[in-house]
């Protein structure tokens, strides 16, 4: 895979790749803005540390090590702009037809008089479409950054 560097200056000044889009290399169709943010790479806690105060800890850690990008006018070929289009519809339909079919379930338990074993089928069916969405949703989604060093942000072509 190969890796292209941006400053984390430049992508929020909008210094970005201007008509050609930083995954595939393409014109690009459409540009977008969007906020990036790093992932940054955490140490496993050891067994020891696997208390109430030390995740206090990572998560302050992790707070302070990720960084955020604003990013203005970022290209986006036809490709892409199929892909990100088609995700996160498949995302939205997920996750709102979950949220319907666990309601729709909750309802009928609700209104029904007895006991009724087959609505736990909709009911978990529909949690898990909706806890699912998140996939669609990351592969709809725009490029994702490794470990930044101090003051610059590498930026990987997906
Ligand atoms: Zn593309």
């Amino acid at each position: 895979m190969e890796m292209m560097e941006l400053s984390a200056a430049a992508v929020a000044q909008g210094d970005v790749p201007g008509s050609v889009c930083v995954r595939h290399g393409r014109p690009a169709a459409r540009h977008v803005d969007f906020v990036i943010k790093s992932r940054p790479v955490m140490r496993r806690p050891g067994a020891l540390e696997t208390n109430l105060l030390s995740m206090a800890a990572r998560m302050g850690e992790y707070g302070r090590r990720l960084v955020v990008v604003r990013a203005k006018r970022w290209p986006l070929c036809d490709r892409c702009v199929r892909i990100r289009f088609a995700g996160l519809l498949l995302a939205t339909v997920m996750f709102w037809g979950g949220l319907v079919s666990v309601a729709t379930a909750v309802v009928w338990r609700v209104a029904s008089d007895s006991s009724v074993p087959w609505l736990m089928v909709p009911f978990g069916g529909g949690l898990l479409l909706a806890l699912a969405s998140v996939g669609p949703f990351v592969w709809g989604s725009l490029p994702r950054l490794p470990e930044p060093p101090p003051l610059k942000t590498a930026c990987r072509s997906l």
